[in-house]
């Protein structure tokens, strides 16, 4: 399979590693929103959150958590993002699953711009029990 991050987990791309144990690499973004920032990348390939085994998503969180710390220690960071793209049209270009970690600064102009909606009661129920109905632990 051609794909860049096994290629990074394996060494045989070059990568600013910052973590790695058996089953998880952290790197540096190539192309960074800002300087620092970093990708949490487990080492089995999974496409994305919907396919990633608990096992798997569990390590990924672990150390998003251990390298967020570091980057807020080693930048003096008051805040920074997490985030993971899912599908094409969430901006998802690796389409081996990833977190993202970002350092924030005050006025930086990082925003989505959104639209906020507000439901009618009944249609507040319907997307609830639409979501309930397909729960599946
Ligand atoms: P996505 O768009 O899938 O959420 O995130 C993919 C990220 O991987 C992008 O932020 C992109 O800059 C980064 N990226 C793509 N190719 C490489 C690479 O070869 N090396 C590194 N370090 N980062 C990469
Ligand atoms: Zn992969």
């Amino acid at each position: 399979m051609d794909c860049i991050f096994c290629k990074i987990v394996q060494h045989q791309l070059p990568a600013q590693v910052l973590f790695e144990n058996e089953k998880v690499i952290s790197i540096l973004d190539i192309n960074p929103i800002h300087y620092g920032h970093a990708l949490v990348i487990p080492k089995t390939h999974c496409a994305d959150f919907l396919h990633i085994p608990e096992s798997d998503l569990h390590d990924v969180l672990h150390v998003t958590q251990i390298v967020a710390r570091a980057i807020v220690r080693s930048l003096n960071l008051e805040g920074f993002n997490i985030f993971s793209n899912n599908g094409r049209i969430a901006g998802q270009s690796v389409f081996h699953f990833h977190m993202h970690i970002t350092p924030r600064y005050p006025n930086d102009n990082i925003q989505f711009i959104l639209e906020l909606k507000s439901y009618s009661a009944d249609s507040m129920i319907e997307y609830a029990d639409k979501i309930r109905n397909n729960i599946s632990p």
